[in-house]
């Protein structure tokens, strides 16, 4: 039996990972985090002090990494580095950096590409990420590219930040995230780009329920669900 796979790409702070997984709940399908797992490599490549920009020593490294995926009884990822459980580790904020720039690296984008392909084989999922519906798995049923404006995106990412306890001031949040914004548009392997047959959903105006039913809206229409 094949299984449905819905694609959700679009910036950081977009939402996508709340989102994706409340919908995923609510539809009895798998969440995966795509983000996560980039995180997991830029987090063992900081602790080893290795340059994350380095074409080298970053794919060098990998045959030291292994990543696993598991999930707690809510339908929560949690991220595994060579046996441990990193999950909060890799939501330290400097470990974005790390992550988004050991993913701007083409060999760690193919290493984990068939990683990411088999979980939408064996189960129904919601996978966000930056190049789902693109590369990882351009096929998908259903493709949504997922935005907000920046400084609606700066604001979300503050609270969160906050409730973490790791506050951080507003215009250091925005900067960061039109940082990587630029960096995920910009690089040549898997840039961030909405699919042709992806559906665009703008959360700027919308509250987190108004955003859960415009997607699950959007993956009802298109799988009949
Ligand atoms: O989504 P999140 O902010 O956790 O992702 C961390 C970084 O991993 C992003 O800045 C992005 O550069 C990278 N990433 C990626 N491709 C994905 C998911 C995340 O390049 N599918």
């Amino acid at each position: 039996m094949s299984t449905i796979r819905v694609a959700i790409d679009g910036p950081s702070g977009a939402g996508k990972s709340t989102l994706a997984r409340s919908a995923a709940g609510k539809l009895g399908f798998v969440y995966v985090d795509t983000g996560a797992i980039y995180r997991t490599i830029g987090l063992y490549v900081c602790q080893n002090h290795i340059d994350p920009e380095d074409g080298e020593a970053v794919p060098a490294a990998l045959e030291s990494i292994y990543v696993d995926l598991r999930y707690d009884g809510e339908g929560r990822q949690q991220m595994l580095l060579n046996g441990r459980d990193v999950s909060q580790d890799i939501r330290l904020p400097e470990i974005s950096r790390f992550a988004s720039a050991v993913s701007a690296l083409p060999a760690v984008r193919a290493h984990l590409l068939e990683l990411q392909r088999a979980l939408g084989r064996v189960h129904n999922v919601i996978m966000d990420g930056r190049d789902i519906g693109t590369v990882v798995l351009p096929d998908a049923e259903v493709k949504i590219y997922l935005t907000a404006a920046p400084r609606a995106r700066a604001e979300r990412r503050c609270r969160e930040l906050e409730r973490r306890g790791t506050p951080q001031p507003f215009e250091e949040v925005l900067r960061d995230i039109e940082a990587r914004d630029w960096r995920d548009i910009h690089r040549a392997a898997a840039p961030l780009r909405m699919a042709e047959d992806a559906v665009l959903l703008d959360t700027t105006g919308l509250d987190f329920q108004e955003s859960e039913k415009a997607l699950l809206d959007i993956i009802r229409e298109r799988t009949g669900l």
